[in-house]
């Protein structure tokens, strides 16, 4: 229950079935250029390009301000660093969407929620 409120505003939900597709950690490893399989109907996702490419900006600035030497202080950097990490990650998290990396395969979608109601995740 507390897992499901924390998780609540992330976009962690299959484009094929509609069912939780992958964990958050799962979700952070997935790179636009990767697909994984979902692991409610199996039928590959991967996530949005633009907005996963949008997340990494803050990052990007904090490498752009560094080089060109906006930033000099050592510990400035440091916390540059990691607060864009921070907010890619929070980014990433709950603004990129999944998407269909293949055609939806309307039987393993309906396996996946066949499956579901015969009591895979009973209710608690
Ligand atoms: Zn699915």
């Amino acid at each position: 229950m507390k897992d499901e409120l924390s998780t609540s505003g992330m976009r962690l939900t299959c484009p094929h079935c509609s069912l939780p597709a992958i964990g958050t950690l799962a979700k952070l490893g997935l790179g636009w250029a990767r697909q994984v399989p979902c692991r409610a109907c199996g039928l590959r996702i991967t996530v949005a390009p633009l907005p996963a490419v949008a997340t990494m900006l803050p990052c990007a600035l904090v490498v752009l301000a560094v080089s060109l030497r906006w930033l000099r202080d050592p510990a400035t950097m440091v916390l540059a660093g990691v607060l864009s990490f921070v907010c890619m990650c929070v980014l990433y998290l709950w603004a990129v969407p999944l998407v269909k990396a293949q055609l939806t395969d309307a039987s393993a979608v309906a396996r996946a929620r066949g499956n579901l109601g015969q009591g895979a995740n009973p209710p608690d």
